[in-house]
């Protein structure tokens, strides 16, 4: 069963100084789930999580991340200039872009990040630019399917991500001749995979072309980065991943494949947003109607605007009516917000327990993905955002929007 991480008495003492809906974070959750994830990498000595930031781009998540060894991961001159004001430049920044403008590749240039490389045009790009720096990585696309045990996982082959095979050794070759030192190789070919095979499958392909690009092109491979994708379980029936399995597994084909091609140096990065915080986030939102008409629906304080998995994806979301965790599921309700598109609803013929005015649910796993994809359609102001720190107490950390800010942008 899926369970809240904070009780009804902590959400009510919450909501009483800052009005639902918002969005709230475990900090003690989010922290002991980083440290597993370090203790299942420990075996490689090079080891970092560059957390992808537009997973959850709220600076005192990011400071978190980065107070337990983590860098980030951006992908726009927002997140750049987030990592700058958290201090965190050089090498504890990954830029993985695609189609990516030229005064952003100038920006990750000048903070020194990690550049990946989208394309092989973007090599002559760069060059002119700003130089190609000593130490840059290559975006891999194998094509085709991505199958795990003759499963098709995702369809690399429709994405528009990545370089070919032949594209990234020619890549390798002309980024030695400008000066590149050392070259990364990065791939992210499934999302929200709930298996402990995808990050193994996935690296043993990264590993062998590593091989192959040392041996055909000379390149100085120090570093694979398996980017994003470990998933987590949004179903209360699913099977949570286990980290310290998907690092043995890794580990399992880094000594098969790497350590006997003279490549057991290598260091493993990784990119990863919804394992890191997804569930450590919930939205928190408020009951205010319900209509009965040919279906049951509840009308909530929050909309599509402040988390749009389900609306653009169909994705479920659990929803725990606090309070009522052991009564009967024996209605059948949509859960909506207010925005005038039906695709605005948190569930669809959802068996919940009795759902009474003011009542406070609970959407479980909005911690990435969620407040960041959101919009503002119909003129919804997004809600704001509070850490619920280990020792109890809580703390806004982004405040909801207002009118103004909504109106900042309309010329009169
Ligand atoms: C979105 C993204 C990630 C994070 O993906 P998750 O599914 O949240 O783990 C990592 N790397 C890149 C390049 C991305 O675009």
């Amino acid at each position: 069963m899926k369970k809240p991480f904070a009780t009804l008495e902590k959400l009510e003492e919450i909501a009483a100084r800052i009005p639902t809906p918002f969005h709230l974070y475990d900090e003690r959750g989010i922290v002991e789930n980083a440290k597993r994830l370090k203790a299942a990498f420990a075996w490689n000595s090079g080891f970092r999580e560059y957390f992808a930031v537009k997973a959850t781009p709220t600076p005192a998540i990011l400071r978190l991340l980065a107070d337990m060894g983590c860098g980030l991961d951006c992908a726009s001159m927002a997140e750049l200039v987030m990592a700058e004001k958290l201090g965190i430049m050089g090498d504890g920044i990954m830029f993985s872009s695609n189609a990516t403008p030229d005064g952003e590749f100038i920006k990750a240039a000048q903070l020194g990040a990690i550049i990946n490389l989208d394309d092989i045009t973007h090599i002559g790009a760069l060059k002119n630019l700003t130089g190609i720096p000593k130490k840059i990585c290559c975006r891999f696309n194998p094509g085709g399917s991505f199958e795990i045990a003759n499963k098709i996982m995702d369809n690399p082959g429709d994405a528009k991500y990545g370089m070919t095979r032949e594209q990234i050794l020619t890549a390798f070759r002309e980024l030695r001749g400008l000066g590149a030192e050392e070259l990364g190789i990065h791939a992210f070919l499934a999302s929200n995979t709930v298996s402990n095979d995808y990050y193994p499958v996935l690296a043993s392909q990264l590993f062998q072309l590593a091989v192959d690009a040392k041996r055909e092109t000379g390149a100085n491979i120090t570093f694979v980065n398996l980017s994003g994708g470990v998933g987590v379980p949004y179903r209360p029936e699913q099977q949570p991943n286990d980290i310290a399995a998907i690092g043995d597994g890794v580990r399992r084909v880094y000594e098969e494949i790497l350590v006997p091609n003279g490549l057991g140096d290598v260091a493993i990065y990784t990119e990863l947003g919804r394992f890191m915080l997804a569930p450590y986030g919930a939205l928190v939102t408020r009951a205010i109607r319900e209509k009965h008409i040919y279906k049951e629906y509840i009308g909530v304080d929050a909309s599509a605007c402040d988390l749009m998995r389900p609306a653009i994806y169909g994705a479920y979301h659990h929803i725990t009516v606090m309070g009522k965790e052991n009564a009967l599921s024996d209605h059948i309700y949509d859960i909506t917000g207010a925005l005038c598109e039906n695709n605005d609803k948190f569930a669809i013929d959802r068996a919940l327990p009795k759902i009474d005015g003011g009542d406070l649910l609970y959407i479980h796993d909005a911690g990435a993905h969620g407040r960041s994809m959101g919009y503002n359609y119909n003129g919804k102001l997004r809600c704001g955002e509070v850490l619920l720190k280990s020792d109890g107490s809580f703390e806004l950390i982004r405040r909801a929007e207002t009118l103004d800010d909504y109106f900042a942008t309309l010329i009169w």
